[in-house]
């Protein structure tokens, strides 16, 4: 037998190098916030989902650090077989009281509870209706379920209210619908007011997954609460990892809701529970939130201020309605080259975008605001966005 057990290895990695498609991993040498350094360089970061500033706030730092002494670094075990930690139960009263909802559950990533929960709530008897550009790790889920998954347009609850009629025929034992809160490549967000009015008619159980709303939409509460649904929505998945600084998936919803999930979810039952550090901090991070205002603030204003002017330089942001803010340019190769440049020439880390995670024709660099950059930085950045945008005729 001469099969060699492990060529595929390079001759993958060469064909995606190959297609430019092959992700680069740059190196922080300092924390991740607007001024950093990146492969020995100081750079501008415009590409982070920590959109407050939180990863390096004090408090959430110092609440670390004091659990740490007290607790040490790691927890041991998973949660149901060696116990969860008084610091986490605390996390999960205060994130659901933040929520507005009876409950909440800390579990390992934004990623766990999709991959862990989805599979649970949901079955082959059952159908699934998905928006077309909903998170990957939602598509994992609903592959893992093997439920009957039905695929409507972006944020078209027309054509949703359609596939509704359409999975009702066959009957199934329940119906879910699942969204992401905010579309992470374009930065628009779900109609979630409307989702939950057609769902209702059909007594649909409704998923959004929030993990880029959180921080951002609902001064920080995300999207439920910034179309005030509190109540409609019966899973909220999140993440502690983006907007609020620190790192951990969350579901929020019915008291029935996250005994199930603690009980089911194979992501929580098989996978180790969060160090204390990681929780303290996810605790601090909620209560900045809820007593300075001015971060979720400032994150707007500098997104109003970056969209506008970006759009007056020419630039396509499509349909971003959140600090989530893509440079739409078309060919993959401009784009690359365009963040290369902006890299290389300019000092400023924005990351380009481009097939799978969005079609060909619509690669980009996906810009991203934080509260933490100034207008001096915004105005450095539409400055360099300027001069090379004309450089690649892209504006
Ligand atoms: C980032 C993201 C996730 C994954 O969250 P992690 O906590 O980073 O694992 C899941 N869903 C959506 C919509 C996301 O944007």
């Amino acid at each position: 037998m001469n099969r060699s057990p492990t060529a595929f290895l390079k001759e993958e990695m060469t064909d995606l190098r190959d297609k430019n498609l092959e992700w680069i991993i740059r190196y922080l040498e300092d924390g991740s916030k607007p001024h950093s350094v990146v492969d020995g360089k100081k750079v501008l970061m415009l590409n982070t989902n920590n959109y407050l500033g939180l990863a390096t706030h004090p408090k959430v730092v110092q609440a670390s650090i004091d659990a740490i002494k007290k607790y040490g670094a790691g927890a041991g075990a998973v949660p149901v077989i060696a116990g969860s930690f008084d610091l986490t139960m605390e996390f999960q009263r205060k994130f659901a009281k933040f929520k507005e909802v009876e409950a909440s559950l800390l579990c390992q990533t934004g990623f766990a509870v999709n991959s862990g929960l989805i599979p649970m709530l949901v079955g082959k008897p059952d159908i699934v209706v998905s928006d077309e550009l909903n998170h990957g790790s939602i598509i994992d889920g609903v592959r893992l379920s093997g439920a009957n998954r039905i695929i409507y347009k972006h944020c078209d609850v027309g054509d949703l209210e359609r596939q509704l009629k359409e999975a009702e025929k066959s009957k199934p034992r329940r119906i879910c619908i699942i969204t992401d809160g905010v579309f992470s490549m374009d930065g628009d967000m779900a109609p979630l007011d409307e989702i939950t009015k057609v769902g209702k008619e059909f007594g649909a159980m409704i998923f959004v997954d929030d993990c880029h709303g959180e921080g951002v939409l609902g001064n920080g509460r995300g999207i439920v609460a910034h179309f005030n649904l509190q109540g409609k929505v019966h899973v909220e998945g999140g993440s502690m990892s983006k907007g609020f600084g620190v790192f951990g998936g969350t579901v929020a919803g019915s008291k029935d809701l996250i005994e199930f999930c603690a009980n089911k979810s194979r992501t929580y039952l098989l996978s180790t529970a969060h160090p204390p550090g990681i929780v303290a901090a996810n605790t601090a991070s909620i209560e900045v939130v809820e007593s300075e205002p001015e971060h979720v603030q400032r994150l707007w204003d500098n997104t109003n201020y970056f969209k506008k002017e970006v759009q007056n330089l020419g630039y396509n942001t499509g349909n971003s309605q959140t600090p989530i803010i893509p440079l739409i340019i078309g060919d993959p190769g401009k784009a690359q080259e365009l963040a290369r440049l902006l890299f290389e020439e300019e000092n400023i880390y924005g990351t380009p975008i481009v097939f799978p995670m969005v079609a060909r024709e619509l690669s980009r660099i996906r810009v991203q605001m934080n509260a933490l950059l100034t207008k001096e930085d915004l105005n450095m950045a539409l400055a360099a966005v300027e001069k090379v945008g004309k450089k690649l005729n892209i504006i």
